[in-house]
């Protein structure tokens, strides 16, 4: 199978290289997969290559996640909520989306036994990938969701987008929120080594509070640091990634597996390939 990432940059991506581990790992010895650097003005050119029959399924990343949509014959039912798309299929001569990152971060919550059933979680962010955190939150129950972001505009935004998927207690962030179960950093903040400057992340942490930060670049992010011994549980974003790669692997294979056993060597392999 011919198999690939695009995006701008894709430079730095780790796809390739957990996309090969999982192949070696899964006996998958037919898949090629390959990172193409695409620019939004030649997105409709790779798109008619595609459906041509140059690649049996993609991976999207940024910025063409939301972009990407408006290519596809077919969406599964999350890529119509969320309204992007971060793996895509090839069926003959037509292309169906879908959202894998969606069921990554299920497997992390589910991995790590994060309960979020009648909780109080804190999301930092407001891109792509907050709004796939705040479905699964609606999903496993959150009783409240509060969002911190940079910019008001894309925070009011994503308030609307979770008041659509019926969410009731949807606040935004202020100093007299009070305290948070869950809080989880959908930011790409430290994730090329830069500073906290504007504090951020100075939210309320305490020993009743699990951190999970969507960067998997480190076990030690630069927020999950931050708060060092403070938290219940810190978890950085790796699991997701596997999971969410795992998961466009059985939709471009239409098969399952069962990774329990070999998930110590993936993540041991794919930590020397980030450090
Ligand atoms: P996105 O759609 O571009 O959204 C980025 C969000 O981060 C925006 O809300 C933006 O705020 C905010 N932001 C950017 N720089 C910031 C800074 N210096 N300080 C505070 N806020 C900042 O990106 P995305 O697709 O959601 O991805 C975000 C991160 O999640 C990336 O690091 C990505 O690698 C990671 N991720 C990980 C996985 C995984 O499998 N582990 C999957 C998906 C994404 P404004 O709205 O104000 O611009």
């Amino acid at each position: 199978m011919n198999l690939g990432l695009i995006g701008n940059p894709v430079e730095k991506s780790v796809s390739p290289e957990l996309q090969r581990i999982l192949f070696k790992e899964l006996k998958l010895n037919n898949c090629v997969y390959e990172k193409h650097e695409v620019v939004s003005d030649n997105l409709s050119t790779f798109f008619d290559r595609f459906k041509r029959g140059e690649f049996d399924g993609i991976n999207v990343t940024i910025p063409h996640k939301e972009a990407g949509v408006a290519f596809l014959d077919e969406l599964d039912k999350n890529v119509e909520i969320l309204g992007n798309t971060n793996c895509i299929k090839r069926i003959g001569n037509t292309l169906k989306g879908y959202n894998t990152d969606l069921y990554g971060f299920k497997m992390l919550l589910e991995r790590n036994s994060i309960n979020v059933e009648s909780t109080h979680c804190l999301v930092l962010g407001a891109g792509g990938s907050a709004r796939t955190v705040i479905q699964a939150l609606i999903h496993k129950g959150a009783e409240s969701i509060t969002i911190k972001n940079k910019s008001t505009d894309n925070a009011l935004e994503i308030q609307l987008y979770a008041k659509k998927l019926g969410v009731k207690n949807i606040n935004l962030y202020t100093e007299s929120n009070g305290e948070f179960d869950i809080v989880i950093n959908t930011t790409p903040l430290g994730m090329y080594h830069e500073k906290d400057d504007s504090g951020f992340f100075d939210i309320p942490v305490d020993k009743k509070t699990t951190l999970i930060d969507l960067i998997y670049t480190s076990n030690h992010t630069l927020f999950l640091n931050q708060y060092k011994d403070q938290a219940k549980q810190s978890i950085n974003g790796l699991e997701m990634l596997i999971f969410q790669a795992i998961k466009s692997i059985e939709i471009w294979t239409e098969t399952t597996y069962n990774v329990d056993q070999k998930l110590d060597s993936i993540k041991k392999q794919l930590e020397k390939v980030l450090c």
